[in-house]
């Protein structure tokens, strides 16, 4: 017997139909004599209808002005996800109870639309495990010090599940989703694209924050900050598959290096088309410029990806970064107004319709001239880099956004992830 989460995404719990599916799903884990924590998603669109309603009444205003409604709003979402779970666990025979985060409560900090979990009570969900119920926690949200009702970010549940996991110390926390695992890049660009059988942790962590969408990336850091086994794998299979089986199957991100990975130096290809170029020309080239721009940056909660600082000339320099598209706007007048004065820089330039492509693996840590193999990829491509960064198991590049796909098509063929390549964890 062991202690599992599952958590099912905005799709598994799309109907009633499919509710009643994941019921029957959990059920049976819970028959064969596990302890079962549920974590749901919304209904599928129910978050965006939810969202778009607030739009409606208040179209021109940042929508970081109601936060606090926001959260209030979109929180139901899952509350109504988790009810319906725990009725038709009910129905199926199954005790079962489901839980609010406040009433957990899962404790966060107050940043409305994109808080941070700190802390999560395990009392009252270790009783009703005792107790032999199911027990069901939404995703998605929290309460904070003041005990407003908070919301973790868009994809936020993934990160609830695997907090849960970590303050009950689960066996594995499996992650149902649409999709039957991770893929050396998206099927949807890719129709070649293979599932990896396992991946490790570190390279999870670079396709969710490279915009591979299959997890949140939060959730991926914190289980590779607690450990926590997690398998992401597929809600679509009948419900009664072979219990074995089904724990065995999808993509398990691993913690260790096993010997399946040395073999392959790329394991994936990532990219985010909402990556936006933002410059700032012309800046003095004296210690304390780079904090002076992303500092003002940061402190308004906008998160940097790719920098660059170029080389001074005459004692002025041009200092490049990417934001998320949606920060782009804030960012360049934030600039504009606050940082531009102060620096004494020239001007902010900005190209919102950049991409990033990453090349992940392992792997590249011990090999070397795996950047150029990249690099002489595009160039054949004829798709010109404006920025290029690098990490110990990745290489990104930005480019214009309309080559994305062309990219990400070369890449995966030269780096033999092709389905026809024999890369690692191929499955047959
Ligand atoms: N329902 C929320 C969203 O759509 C959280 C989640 O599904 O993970 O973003
Ligand atoms: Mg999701």
């Amino acid at each position: 017997m062991a202690l599992i989460v599952h958590k099912y995404g905005g799709t598994s719990m799309g109907s009633t139909e499919r509710i009643c599916n994941v019921a029957k799903r959990v059920a049976k884990w819970a028959r064969a004599g596990h302890q079962m924590v549920v974590v749901p998603s919304a209904m599928s669109g129910e978050t965006n209808r939810l969202l778009g309603l607030a739009r409606e009444l208040a179209p021109a205003k940042p929508t970081d002005a109601y936060g606090r409604e926001l959260d209030m709003l979109a929180a139901t979402g899952e509350q109504a996800s988790s009810a319906l779970l725990a009725i038709a666990l009910q129905a199926e025979g199954m005790p079962s109870v489901s839980y609010a985060g406040w009433q957990v409560p899962i404790r966060t900090d107050s940043a409305y639309t994109k808080a941070r979990i700190e802390s999560i009570d395990d009392t009252r969900v270790r009783a009703d495990l005792d107790a032999g119920k199911v027990v069901i926690v939404t995703g998605f949200q929290g309460i904070d010090d003041e005990g407003h009702i908070t919301t973790l970010g868009r994809g936020g549940s993934d990160t609830s599940a695997v907090a849960v996991a970590t303050a009950l110390k689960a066996h594995e926390c499996l992650i149902f989703t649409d999709v039957d695992g991770v893929y050396t890049t998206d099927p949807r660009v890719v129709p070649e694209a293979r599932r990896l059988k396992t991946v490790s942790f570190e390279e999870m962590l670079e396709m969710a924050s490279l915009g591979s969408k299959v997890l949140q990336i939060r959730s991926v850091e914190f289980a590779g900050k607690y450990k926590v086994p997690l398998r992401v794998l597929s809600s679509f299979t009948p419900w009664d598959i072979d219990i074995d089986q089904e724990a065995r199957s999808g993509t398990l991100i691993t913690f260790e290096e096993d010997e399946q990975m040395e073999q392959a130096i790329v394991s994936g290809i990532a990219f985010s088309r909402e990556e936006a170029k933002i410059s700032v020309l012309g800046v003095p080239d004296r210690p304390g410029i780079a904090y002076q721009i992303l500092g003002a940056v940061a402190d308004a909660n906008i998160e940097v990806d790719v920098i660059i600082q170029n080389i001074s000339k005459d004692g002025k320099t041009d200092f490049s970064f990417t934001v998320n598209r949606a920060d782009y706007a804030r960012t360049v007048d934030l600039l504009k107004d606050k940082v531009l004065p102060a620096l004494g820089a020239q001007e902010v330039k900005g190209d919102p319709k950049t991409c990033k492509v990453s090349i992940v693996g392992i792997g590249m840590r011990s090999h070397v001239g795996i950047a150029s193999q990249m690099f002489r990829c595009l160039a054949e491509e004829g798709i010109n880099i404006q920025m290029i960064s690098t990490s110990e198991i990745k290489t990104s590049v930005v480019i214009d956004e309309k080559y994305m796909e062309l990219a990400v098509r070369a890449l995966h063929k030269t780096f033999g992830l092709d389905q026809s390549g024999n890369g690692k964890n191929a499955q047959s």
